[in-house]
């Protein structure tokens, strides 16, 4: 079964914010820094699962992409990531990606990131894979996400010295969000969270508040391998499912071509060989030195990641190994210093020196394009709620995130929620009672989870493997816990993204981006657009029967009635879980206005409000904070 709400203790203590956000790394920290910036009366909140800097973005290596460079331009920009995409990018998201991008990189600068210069103070630009231009800003050699976050930490800890009671932004660490709460209208109106702290906030409580931006991060751990740190368990994305908000995009994971490899038993978060070494002229090799990916795409090792991750795969099948090699000898002792000293410190903890030996890989889980899914102000479906960074689905990543593409993404959607915010803060409401149905999946089922995505639904995926992964999901959904605990929350979670994950790559039967499905192994027009995820809430437990096209997978494996046909109807795929196709030009005009004054959605970052004041939408009054 999948449960609407997270099998919990009633909460314990109440607080009030205006505005809280959910996690810690670049979209988080931006969203909370940006809104505080536009809305200095505002009471900003952030909460956060573990330690501030525990999220991805402090792994991040290779850098940040924006057409900084000479020469360089944001249509560029625009054209490369369009290209990445395959097809199923949202123009417009990538359009404000593209054009903001150089701006909110700047405001980083100004903010204290300190990105590697050349002697005459130029910043350095790389390049990485599918960009055909140098445009990658990085910091610390290959420790870009360690200096972005340590920058971001140290400004939210001055804004949170400088604040006032009540007023500026005020962060709990080790803060998981279990589950938003509900107006009876339907908007946000909080969120319920378990705190391990000492004194009024510890143990499961809840805060009241108008809006509630999730910055949760990426899904790698739904996976056994994954470059992902362990909060990356999507929380995000099924809160908001249960929260009856819209999810997309989800069955476009990115697998990471370059993972070292550990082994073949390794579990868990791997160390990742970024892709800037290849751009600075590594190459892949198989066990016989010979050069796999000259002749497979014109941009050869620096092809797309899911052409080389595909391109691996295949050479595994061909030489019966389970790992190739990255040779980056030819680099030489200085560039590996200079350029990339985490990542050979990283391969010599494991007793390879890349100066000197090339390094075994495997592709990994790495990056979820899809995620709940926002406009260009970062609002989802469920008015109040908003979603930034991996957690969101703008639509600027299509089927396959371009290298570098999601810092950025993370930092500029944060800064178009605070604009969006300082609008007007969405009208307060009092949670209604909560009727929909707890449940908790066993927390022992996490590894058969990730051992069953990543043998059934990772890089390489067919009808029949899908339906044996929903069929075993749905018997690990009967494994039912009555003991509240963080992996029984995390476990229920993981549960829930895994078979709306298998659902839409059953569904999708075709080859596109990171989705490879060995029974359709070419793309097609039919499939231009979007699965879009659902979690019907009225029909707790059981498969609604809404049209002829619904099947039920309660019972035998998903079958797609629209394979082939061109029709894309409505699909309830059991448990309450609906998938519906979109096509991709129809993605802007299916979001609702999140209340009946929002404006209307357009691609233009409103002025800032009055910094004085709080404004609240369809509200005369000011929060009670
Ligand atoms: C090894 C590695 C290298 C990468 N390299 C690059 C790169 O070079 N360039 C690039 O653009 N991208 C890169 N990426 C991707 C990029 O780092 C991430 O997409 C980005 O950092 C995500 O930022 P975020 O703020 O959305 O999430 P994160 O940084 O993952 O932060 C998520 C936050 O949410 C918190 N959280 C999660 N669940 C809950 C919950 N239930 N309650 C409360 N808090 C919660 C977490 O604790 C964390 O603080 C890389 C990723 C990895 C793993």
């Amino acid at each position: 079964m999948i449960a609407r709400r997270l099998l919990a203790p009633s909460p314990g203590w109440v607080r009030h914010a205006d505005v809280v956000v959910v996690g810690s790394g670049i979209a988080g920290v931006t969203a909370a820094l940006s809104t505080h910036g536009a809305l200095p009366g505002c009471n900003v909140l952030l909460v956060t699962k573990s330690l501030l800097d525990d999220g991805s973005t402090r792994w991040a290596q290779g850098g940040i992409a924006a057409a900084l460079g000479e020469g360089d331009s944001p249509e560029q920009h625009l054209t490369d990531t369009l290209a990445a995409g395959a097809g199923v990018c949202d123009v417009d998201a990538v359009r404000a990606l593209v054009t903001d991008g150089p701006g909110a990189v700047r405001r980083l600068i100004a903010l204290g990131v300190r990105f590697d210069t050349n002697a005459g103070g130029v910043l350095e630009l790389t390049r990485e894979g599918g960009h055909l231009r140098r445009r990658i800003a990085h910091a610390g050699g290959d420790a870009t996400g360690a200096e972005v976050s340590r920058a971001l930490l140290f400004a939210l800890a001055e804004a949170g010295a400088g604040a006032e009671e009540g007023v500026g932004i005020d962060v709990i660490e080790h803060a998981m969000s279990l589950d938003v709460l509900l107006a009876g209208d339907g908007r946000i109106a909080g969120l319920t969270l378990h705190v391990i702290g000492e004194g009024q906030q510890d143990g499961v409580g809840a805060v009241h508040a108008p809006a509630v931006v999730l910055a949760t991060g990426g899904t790698g751990q739904v996976f056994s391998a994954t470059t992902n740190p362990p909060v990356s368990t999507g929380d995000g994305v099924a809160l908001a499912l249960r929260g009856g908000a819209e999810a997309a995009d989800l069955e476009f994971v990115q697998f990471h071509p370059t993972v070292l490899w550990l082994g073949p038993g390794a579990r868990g978060r791997q160390p990742l060989i970024s892709e800037a070494v290849r751009g600075e002229g590594a190459f892949l090799i198989d066990a016989d030195g010979r050069r796999f990916m000259t002749g497979r795409h014109p941009l050869a090792d620096l092809a797309p990641r899911d052409v080389v991750a595909k391109a691996i795969m295949n050479v595994l099948a061909e030489t019966g190994t389970d790992h190739v090699y990255l040779d980056g000898t030819y680099l030489g002792e200085a560039t590996w210093e200079h350029r990339f000293p985490t990542i050979r410190a990283s391969c010599l903890s494991y007793g390879i020196d890349p100066v000197t030996q090339p390094i075994p890989v495997v592709p990994a889980a790495h990056y979820a394009s899809g995620g709940v899914k926002t406009d260009l102000r970062g609002r989802t479906t469920v008015p109040g709620l908003y979603a930034c960074g991996e957690a969101a689905r703008t639509g600027v990543h299509g089927a396959n995130r371009l290298a570098s593409n999601s810092l950025l993404e993370g930092l500029v959607f944060a800064e178009r929620i605070a604009a969006d915010l300082a609008t007007g803060l969405p009208p307060r409401s009092t949670p209604a009672q909560d009727h929909r149905t707890q449940g908790l999946v066993d927390p022992a089922a996490i590894a058969q989870i990730q051992q069953l995505m990543t043998d059934r639904a990772s890089v390489l995926r067919s009808g029949t493997g899908l339906a044996i992964a929903a069929d075993e999901l749905r018997k690990i959904g009967e494994q039912q816990s009555r003991e509240p605990s963080l992996a029984a929350w995390e476990a229920t979670n993981l549960h829930l993204l895994a078979s709306a994950l298998v659902a839409s790559a059953t569904l999708r039967t075709e080859t596109r981006g990171s989705h490879w499905r060995e029974d359709y192994p070419s793309a097609s027009d039919h499939w231009l657009g979007h699965l879009v995820v659902t979690l019907d809430r009225e029909t707790a437990g059981k498969p609604s029967p809404v049209g002829e096209a619904r099947t039920d997978t309660q019972s035998r494996p998903v079958h797609n009635a629209s394979a082939g046909t061109g029709v894309h109807p409505d699909q309830a795929v059991g448990d309450g879980l609906s998938v519906r196709f979109v096509p991709a030009q129809q993605h802007e005009d299916d979001i609702q206005p999140s209340s009946p004054t929002q404006r209307a959605c357009d691609s233009d970052i409103p002025p800032q409000a009055d910094r004085a004041a709080v404004p609240h939408r369809d509200s005369p009054e000011r929060s009670d904070g």
